[in-house]
């Protein structure tokens, strides 16, 4: 897409640092670097967001997720854990607008990165969960 910071990226147009790369997906250190070794993995087609995905690409780009994974493991062996976040729109902190997953390695409680959630069990008793539950599960397309 021509005006698309990701594609320009993936075309070598603007530089990158790049972790991985093979014919389908492209891995870089996103400039933020919320902690070291805060990479994001695009799909070299371009599509904005999730909802645009459909199966065959998700297979790809989510199969590359776990040896990316496992190199910045070996990279930073102090990494205590990793977060894997991708925001989907502009109110769920999505900024550039080609899709992509954030792997978020994580070094210690007080390395700059954190998540809240919200916690509304009490206003959810079992038959309103189920009320939900019914409410999404019959949006599936029906064979
Ligand atoms: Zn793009």
């Amino acid at each position: 897409m021509a005006d698309c910071l990701f594609c320009k990226i993936i075309a070598g147009e603007i530089p990158s640092a790049k972790v991985y790369e093979d014919d389908e997906v492209y891995a870089f250190l996103d400039i933020t670097q919320v902690t070291e070794g805060h990479t994001l993995v695009v799909p070299k087609k371009h599509v904005a967001d999730l909802f645009e995905y459909d199966a065959e690409l998700a297979s790809v780009v989510f199969s590359r997720l776990p040896k990316i994974a496992q190199a910045l493991e070996k990279a930073f062996p102090e990494m205590a854990g990793l977060n894997v976040l991708n925001n989907n729109k502009e109110l769920a902190y999505q900024s550039v607008f080609h899709s992509h997953i954030h792997l978020i390695p994580r070094y210690g409680k007080d390395d700059d990165f954190s998540i809240h959630f919200g916690n509304h069990m009490a206003d959810y008793p079992q038959e309103k969960l189920q009320a939900v539950a019914e409410k999404i599960s019959k949006e599936f397309p029906h064979d």
